[in-house]
């Protein structure tokens, strides 16, 4: 993964990631920092990693809809020539809710 031509940020992500080194309910009451690890977006299971990256509807859903907007995006560039800016895709994820 250290070779991996990215940006150090998104390598530490990574690492962070699979190492379950990230600042999640489950994490913080491992720690005694919290008393309760129940996903607050879903509230089925307990904020793990592996919930929030496969498991949690929440997570699903947001990006069910990125990826709406992002194919949206990508094909009004390839058909239309026309490529929006980072701020109208966010405006279109917005104006879908
Ligand atoms: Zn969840």
């Amino acid at each position: 993964m250290w070779n991996l031509k990215l940006p150090s940020k998104i390598r530490i992500g990574m690492w962070k990631i699979t190492n379950e080194f990230m600042p999640t309910l489950h994490n913080l009451r491992k720690k005694r920092l919290v008393v309760d690890d129940l996903c607050p977006m879903c509230k089925v299971e307990k904020e793990s990693v592996a919930h929030l990256v496969w498991d949690c509807a929440f997570t699903r859903m947001v990006l069910q809809e990125l990826g709406v907007a992002l194919w949206f995006n990508q094909n009004r560039a390839y058909h239309e020539g026309l490529k929006d800016t980072v701020q109208e895709v966010v405006s279109f994820i917005d104006a879908y809710r």
